[in-house]
């Protein structure tokens, strides 16, 4: 079917959908990183970002919050830039765990698979992909110069949270070490961990990442910068990894009931792909038992649901300027 919809009406949604979600409660700040258990809990932002730039932000969308899960998009992103797609499939993969973002027994269920680049174990691999191999520095420019490109705009790691994420991520040095039994870190193995680590803590605004979200939504292109930042051709693979395991156990829950492909955070952020329309981010912390934020996955799904959108719906949709 033939879908119209206005800047006004995509607007009026988002307002919408936060005034309806601000009083949800429910949910704990994670509390396995000190440093995120001392957020304030009552921050909560929403931001869409349109395929021709136009952007719609209510609420605290410049607090800067710790990306988590999140940056493993980005970096899966420069891999496939730099290895290319086939490469990310066989020395990492494409498929769900059904398991928690954590798990080492997905691990050992696959054996020498870490299954995708958007659970720990695949994410800490995809930072032992990332070139120029050997070269601590080198590699972490690339990875948060490949976030400037895809937010638009700078961000930087928040020291405090990289310092508390370091001294308590026992069950990820237990995931990098198995995963160099199994011969799946192309690294130094402390080197991948930290570099992870690291890109887990960079603090972001639910602004920026509805603008990395809608150049993923644009083919590659930062619809605000103009930037091409990848390929037309790597957009379907990364928003197909984002579909099949954004929300790890929960994904497919998530996808039935929300209608758009879309990656959560332990820090609270939501960050969802609607291919060739927008990129839609939100930021609330405290989170459901799987680790995605309770009033992020409300507020998204309720703006989806304002506007009548869903990836699946068949429609062929046009946003318009009034
Ligand atoms: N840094 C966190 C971790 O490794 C990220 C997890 C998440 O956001 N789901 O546990």
């Amino acid at each position: 079917m033939e879908k119209i919809i206005t800047h006004s009406q995509i607007k009026q949604a988002v307002e919408d959908a936060y005034a309806e979600c601000r009083n949800i409660t429910g949910g704990k700040n994670a509390n396995y990183i000190p440093f995120l258990a001392n957020v304030d809990s009552n921050l909560f932002g929403l931001s869409v970002t349109l395929n021709d730039g136009t952007t719609f932000n209510v609420g605290d969308t410049e607090y800067k919050f710790g990306v988590e899960s999140i940056s493993k998009v980005l970096t899966a992103i420069l891999v496939l830039k730099q290895k290319g797609a086939e490469a990310v499939l066989k020395q990492i993969g494409a498929d769900a765990t059904g398991l928690p973002f954590n798990s080492i027994f997905a691990i050992l269920l696959e054996n020498d698979h870490p299954s995708t680049p958007l659970v720990n174990a695949g994410a800490i691999t995809a930072c032992s992909m990332v070139e120029p191999k050997g070269d601590s520095w080198g590699k972490w420019e690339a990875i948060i110069n490949n976030f400037t490109d895809l937010c638009g705009s700078e961000s930087q790691v928040l020291d405090e949270l990289y310092r508390s994420e370091s001294e308590t991520n026992f069950n990820n040095r237990s995931i990098a070490w198995l995963l160099k039994n199994y011969n799946r870190i192309y690294d130094d193995v402390d080197m991948s961990l930290d570099l992870y680590t690291r890109q887990c803590s960079v603090g972001v605004t639910s602004s920026q990442l509805a603008a990395c979200a809608a150049t993923i939504a644009n083919g590659g292109v930062n619809p605000i910068t103009k930037k091409e930042v990848f390929a037309k051709e790597l957009a379907p693979k990364i928003t197909t990894l984002i579909s099949s395991v954004g929300f790890y156990q929960n994904t497919g829950d998530w996808l039935y009931t929300s209608g758009i492909p879309a990656k959560s955070g332990v820090g609270g952020g939501v960050l969802g792909v609607f291919p060739g329309v927008m990129g839609i981010a939100a930021f609330a912390p405290p989170l459901d038992e799987a680790g995605n934020s309770v009033k992020a996955q409300a507020a998204v799904k309720a703006v989806m649901k304002k506007l009548d959108l869903g990836v699946f719906n068949g429609d062929n949709i046009t946003v318009k300027a009034d």
